[in-house]
């Protein structure tokens, strides 16, 4: 690896080029030339061929940070790509910079790459150096504004997310038949209704059928012989047992020894039992897992009732706040256009009058009952108070919308609602006024004002129709950075 300290490259032709280079990027942007000129002379430059290791998950390595001028970097997590960096001036490093509980990812390049290194000791925090302030605090910005866009990706993910309360699944892995019979039998006394998927190599549990979860995995991970020397390895496996399972318990030989046990729950291990153990050992342990695994649905389910409407059942109105702000958040990096429909039902007032409140109750619930129907998932749908719902759709541009707001109106139409014939026209009928992001507005407080105008032209054009916006925001939509 070729490294070229940038200090001594101020007076090189290239040097201004890579600061203009640095600078075109998002995140430099507004800082002064001569400020970023004093920040990247702390750094050197690097040339590094692809597949090359620029940052390993878990290494004892001290953080450094990097500022990519040429190529393209993935960055991975248990080998699974999560994110692809190629943009001049992007920024990559380890995340002890802004967290006291370091957590890394694999950083790998995808071409040869040239990027600027800045050296470890400038991220110590030294009130003495000026310079070696102003570097932590601008990259600690740029990886927090990083970290937030992560959250709010995976609250967008949340959501699409199948929230399946099944049968409790547990798999038991190991080698030997009659260890695995044993992790069996204590399964099967203690957790009444689990079902259990036996497997021989852990391997097995990692190909097995992508998008099943299990509530737990009993593992040997013996058979790698010594764990240290196959550190990596087993390391991985832990990693890749995580994302499969909600409790991981190793129960092998190699708890006996304590520096093995302090290496598996670095690793995140949950559980440990030492080899051989008894079956009422094993009983004991998994009741104990019971226990913690109903506690969480508990927590789950209370989470969600804090999110929920309650004459309804859709998110209420601090969901959509969320989920629409997370949608606006993840923009700039994900460029996936979203929509939102407004909708309120038609004379309703007209409705209360005639039938009584608690009958106007019964509609709300059976428009939103039709709502949730019509809506994919991975779409929201909200009471956004009284008699009024936003349904917001990601990754939609304004015609798939139009044809969901159609869809619903018409639905609402053709349903049967009681005592409806009272009302004008015979029929219970909502007004929907549609808006997307960022055709429509750059924020959300001005996307909801659109839908609403939209909605009320509607009401003007006398109910029962779908109106969508048609401003066009005069900005350059390519300068919007969120
Ligand atoms: P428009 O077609 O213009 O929307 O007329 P409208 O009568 O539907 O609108 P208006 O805003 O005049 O009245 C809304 C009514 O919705 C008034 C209120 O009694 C009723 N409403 C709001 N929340 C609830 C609720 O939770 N339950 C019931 N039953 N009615 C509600
Ligand atoms: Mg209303
Ligand atoms: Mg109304």
């Amino acid at each position: 690896m070729n490294k070229e300290p940038l200090s001594t490259q101020a007076e090189h032709p290239e040097f201004a080029s890579i600061v203009q280079l640095v600078q075109s990027g998002r995140y430099f942007r507004r800082l002064a030339p001569e400020i970023l000129c004093s920040v990247l002379k702390q750094g050197s430059l690097i040339t590094l061929e692809k597949d090359c290791y620029l940052i390993r998950e878990g290494s004892e390595a001290p953080p450094e940070m990097y500022i990519l001028v040429e190529g393209s970097l993935a960055i991975l997590s248990n080998d699974k790509f999560i994110l692809r960096l190629d943009q001049t001036g992007d920024v990559v490093g380890e995340m002890a910079v802004i967290q006291s509980a370091p957590r890394s990812a694999d950083v790998v390049t995808e071409s040869t790459c040239r990027l600027i290194v800045f050296p470890a000791e400038l991220f110590a925090v030294d009130a003495s150096s000026p310079l070696a302030s102003v570097l932590y605090v601008l990259f600690s910005h740029i990886l927090a504004a990083k970290l937030r866009i992560t959250t709010a990706q995976s609250m967008v993910h949340r959501s699409r997310r199948v929230a399946a309360l099944g049968k409790v699944k547990v798999a038991v892995v190991d080698v030997n038949l009659a260890d695995r019979m044993l992790a069996k039998s204590a399964v099967k006394n203690s957790w009444q209704g689990a079902k259990i998927y036996e497997f021989s190599d852990p391997s097995q549990v990692v190909d097995y059928d992508e998008t099943s979860r299990f509530d737990l995995i009993i593992a040997d991970i013996d058979f790698f012989g010594d764990i240290r020397r196959d550190w990596n390895r087993t390391s991985s496996l832990v990693k890749t047992m995580q994302l499969r399972g909600a409790h991981i318990v190793i129960l092998s030989k190699s708890c006996r020894n304590p520096e093995d046990r302090k290496l598996l729950i670095k690793m995140g291990v949950d559980d440990l039992m030492e080899k051989p153990c008894t079956e009422v050992d094993l009983n004991h342990l998994i009741r104990r897992v019971q226990s913690w695994y109903y506690k969480n649905i508990e927590l789950d389910k209370a989470e969600a009732e804090a999110e929920t409407d309650g004459l309804t059942g859709l998110a209420n109105r601090r969901r959509l706040d969320q989920f629409l702000d997370a949608l606006t958040t993840v923009y700039p990096e994900e460029k996936q256009p979203f929509s939102l429909i407004i909708t309120d039902i038609d004379s309703f007032k007209h409705y209360n009058d005639t039938n009584g409140h608690q009958m106007g109750d019964v509609v709300l619930k059976q428009v939103a009952d039709l709502m949730m129907e019509k809506v994919r998932r991975g779409d929201l749908a909200a009471r956004f108070g009284g008699e009024e719902f936003v349904i917001v759709l990601p990754s939609c541009g304004k015609n798939a919308a139009l044809r969901v707001a159609e869809t619903l109106r018409n639905a609402v139409e053709l349903a049967d609602f009681p005592l409806q014939e009272g009302q004008p026209g015979g029929k219970l009928t909502t007004t929907l006024g549609v808006a997307t992001f960022p055709q429509d507005a750059l924020d959300v407080d001005t996307l909801l004002k659109k839908a609403d105008d939209c909605l009320y032209e509607g009401k003007r054009r006398g109910k029962n129709v779908v109106v969508a916006a048609q401003s066009r925001v005069e900005v350059q939509l390519s300068e919007f950075t969120g």
